[in-house]
């Protein structure tokens, strides 16, 4: 668990990143899985609404109008997939957009009348907390075939699975950087907690936050529990003010109102490309930890046609491959997209233990909460 090499997985993605840039073409090709929509989906007949089926069997007709959504990654994205499935399978997607910790506690309280049939997005520790209170469906997707690492990507029982992956960074502000000269942006977790940045640092609270509950286990694993939660402490003491979400600090340590955030890389990259903020990208060197995005059906589930749609859905390399279009620029979990960041995956990452962060999740929370930071007022 405190090992601080590339994982097999960032290798294979890695791999089949350079594979994948020496054949640029092919790239754009959807393999022919069973959850490509019938060619006519576009038609005006009852075909739009036809399932996706394998090539045998006959179709099904799909009866549902409508599919409820929790959507965890950002706005735009939300945004922008609920329109891509309307365009294509013409159902549509009424969706609500919470950060993980929310829609955690949201599915806990839905548990005997649930509102959802999808959880999209979101690291995956909170989907192992879920499947441990039991409020997630199983769904064997035809599409787990596309998986580039269904060891790591998918639940051994079938009741998550990874869409996407992305590494946590440092966020600096470089009109802070040249106020303040002779300092340095972090590239460590020890610099976080150097004076000069006391007051000036960012981060969401794991409480509410995906982002930030993958920063505490990082810690965590990295250092030992003991050392960990002590390292957490003085942490805590640099901190300017906690947010409710995670990607948050990057814009507004970008708008000048702290000098570092703790972030994930891919929603640095998108305020520094997409919103000409002025960041400077660093990582720790000393290893870094990361997401594995996931997604689940939930038990209960009332638009269950619908739900496989998404799910298959998202398990294509069309669908993963429309996320830089939304200003989400994580890797994909699925082969044949070309990664549109490859050097964000490129750093020392620490072979970051999913299971054993989703199990402690609640206990780790409760800690931080009730002895380190509670989670009033935390900026919006
Ligand atoms: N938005 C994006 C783009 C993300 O990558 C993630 C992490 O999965 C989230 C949102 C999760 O948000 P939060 O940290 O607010 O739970």
């Amino acid at each position: 668990m405190f090992t601080r090499r590339l994982s097999s997985l960032m290798i294979l993605i890695l791999m089949l990143a350079t594979i994948l840039s020496a054949c640029a073409p092919a790239t754009t090709e959807a393999p022919a899985v069973a959850t490509e929509p019938p060619a006519a989906a576009t038609e005006e007949t009852a075909a739009a609404t036809e399932a996706p089926a394998a090539a045998t069997e006959a179709p099904v007709e799909i009866t549902d109008t409508e599919l409820n959504l929790l959507c965890t990654p950002q706005e735009q994205w939300c945004q922008g997939m609920k329109q891509e499935f309307e365009a294509k399978y013409g159902i549509t997607v009424n969706y609500v957009r919470m950060s993980s910790g929310e829609a955690l506690a949201r599915v806990l309280a839905e548990k005997d009348n649930p509102q959802f049939d999808i959880w999209w997005g979101g690291p995956i520790d909170s989907f192992v907390a879920a499947k441990q209170e039991g409020v997630l469906e199983p769904y064997e997707s035809p599409n787990f075939a596309n998986l580039i690492d269904p060891v790591k990507m998918k639940d051994v029982d079938n009741q998550w699975v990874g869409i996407y992956v992305g590494t946590l960074g440092f966020a600096t502000n470089t009109d802070w950087l040249a106020a303040n000269p002779g300092v340095e942006a972090p590239t460590s977790w020890d610099d976080l907690l150097k004076p000069e940045f006391t007051g000036q640092v960012m981060v969401a609270h794991p409480s509410s936050s995906g982002t930030s509950y993958t920063a505490l286990a990082t810690v965590l694993q990295i250092r030992g529990e003991e050392a960990g939660w002590e390292y957490l402490k003085q942490y805590d003491a640099q901190m300017a003010q906690y947010t409710k979400s995670g990607a948050a600090p990057a814009k507004f340590v970008g708008q000048g109102e702290a000098a570092v955030g703790i972030v994930f890389s891919h929603d640095i990259v998108n305020e520094i490309e997409n919103n000409k903020m002025p960041l400077k990208l660093t990582f720790p060197e000393e290893g870094t930890g990361y997401e594995i995005g996931g997604m689940a059906m939930l038990k209960g589930v009332k638009n269950i046609q619908a739900a496989k749609l998404w799910y298959d859905w998202a398990l294509t390399p069309e669908a993963q491959a429309l996320g830089p279009t939304y200003g989400a620029f994580q890797a994909p979990t699925v082969e044949g997209v070309e990664l549109s960041h490859p050097e964000l995956l490129e750093v020392n990452l620490i072979d970051y233990d999913f299971i054993w962060a989703g199990e402690h999740k609640q206990e780790f929370i409760d800690k931080f909460t009730n002895e380190i930071a509670g989670a009033e007022n935390l900026k919006e």
